[in-house]
């Protein structure tokens, strides 16, 4: 699908915002909805002409603790205050202090900061071909990656993202990476066998746990404990992005919590600064082969984005937010799945759209509304609808609408949603 088709012919009213002089200065590589925001508390978010919107994108999936939180208002002033920058030169207590509470929250045992998941992912297959080269002794390590799946923009990472739109025009792409369908054991197993000729052999696995980008689809309990399975086997490296499905968003901390299998190497970004860039590759240490100089970053584990990021942590934690994931995303199910099931009526929710809606997807607050392959309707021309109607969502590729909200959401909201949802569905299936 193109960026247009994303974005088409927007119903929103028209804002003062001068976006002609935007579009003039600033590089045409997004198609923006037409309005311009400048302001969020909690899970609002409002426009320069002050209109007032329900925001279940959270800056993809980002914004963990929504807008204007008062524990990381506190946390980044005091930062900025006391030191914000000095490099990977000197020791960065709040450095320590991030990669601290990660490793006595996860299965990994060390981490390595950055400003991105792009970045996150960089170091993930920089540290697996290492790992390759220098333990597996493989010349020409491949590796694996999903259709479908999404890793970021660098080279390297639109190389390892299954999808060609995303590689157009950027060939020629980095060498071995190859394209395996998602939640088939088969062809994996099949991939891992045929690849093994001359210098060439799989060295690492690059999966998401549930592919965010690629329509919201969870990863099979099944597939991914055979995944676990076949690399204790073999000896490939099962590396989990977690950038998008990481930090509390699947309800637990951890996708990888859902599928009841450890990666060797995950990386994380998106939640966890809560808005703040921050990226995070944690590995175990038999796969801890960097040495000094191997891999930087100048900006990566500053205090300040460390700082908030522990914030965003801890207040997970103390908040118990997790549960609020678990129950908050458990009634937009349930409030969605009404929309698609003939006489299954909740609450408000009256409007029914079984020819519409296939299913309904995900776990905890990363949710995906899967429209009709059948039928014209796009998730852009929802997501549209729902703007107009005071309510941020986001496509997940043309057919499902993602629902990301920040994980404070409250059941009122979620209930506000639902009703907007409803309404923009009966608005665009009536046209
Ligand atoms: C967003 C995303 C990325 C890329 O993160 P950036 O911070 O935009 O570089 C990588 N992987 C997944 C699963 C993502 O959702």
């Amino acid at each position: 699908m193109s960026i247009q088709t994303l974005i088409g012919q927007a119903t929103i009213p028209s804002s003062p915002f001068d976006t002609d002089s935007f579009n003039q200065v600033v590089m045409s590589t997004y198609a923006r909805f037409p309005i311009a925001l400048e302001r969020g508390a909690g899970c609002r978010v409002w426009d320069t002409q002050g209109r007032e919107y329900l925001d279940f994108v959270a800056g993809i999936a980002t914004c963990t603790l929504g807008h204007a939180h008062p524990a990381l208002v506190e946390t980044v002033t005091r930062q900025i205050q006391k030191l914000h920058h000095v490099s990977n030169l000197y020791y960065i207590p709040e450095q320590g202090e991030l990669a601290k509470w990660i490793v006595q929250h996860s299965c990994a045992d060390r981490a390595f900061f950055c400003n991105s998941g792009a970045e996150a992912n960089e170091a993930a297959i920089k540290l697996a071909r290492k790992y390759a080269h220098t333990v597996l002794q493989i010349d020409k390590p491949i590796i694996l990656t999903a259709h479908e799946s999404f890793h970021g923009r660098t080279l390297a990472t639109i190389t390892a993202t299954g999808q060609p739109k995303y590689q157009k025009n950027f060939e020629p792409l980095m060498p071995c990476f190859h394209y395996v369908p998602y939640n088939d054991i088969d062809a994996m197993e099949a991939a891992i066998s045929e690849l093994d000729e001359g210098d060439y052999r799989v060295a690492a696995i690059l999966i998401e746990p549930l592919q965010g980008e690629g329509g919201v689809r969870p990863g099979d309990i099944a597939y991914f404990q055979k995944l676990r399975q076949i690399c204790d086997e073999t000896g490939v490296l099962l590396i989990f992005d977690e950038v998008q499905v990481g930090m509390g968003r699947s309800g637990k901390l951890w996708g990888y919590e859902c599928l009841d299998v450890e990666p060797d190497i995950f990386t994380s970004a998106k939640g966890l600064g809560g808005g703040i860039p921050i990226g995070a590759m944690m590995c175990k240490s038999f796969c801890d082969v960097f040495q000094p100089g191997e891999h930087a970053s100048t900006f990566g584990g500053n205090p300040f984005a460390c700082g908030v990021a522990l914030t965003v942590c801890q207040t997970l934690e103390q908040d118990n937010i997790l549960q609020n994931v678990q129950e908050r995303g458990e009634q937009l199910r349930v409030g969605l799945r009404a929309m698609l099931q003939q006489g299954a009526a909740q609450g408000a929710i009256t409007a029914k759209y079984p020819n519409h809606i296939t299913e309904v997807r995900g776990w905890g607050l990363i949710n995906g509304m899967v429209l009709n392959a059948d039928i014209a309707l796009t998730a852009a021309d929802v997501v549209k609808a729902a703007i107009n109607e005071g309510l941020l969502l986001v496509p997940a590729g043309p057919k499902v609408v993602r629902f990301v909200p920040p994980l404070i959401v409250t059941e009122q909201e979620v209930e506000q949603a639902l009703q907007v949802v409803d309404k923009a569905m009966a608005i665009v299936t009536k046209e």
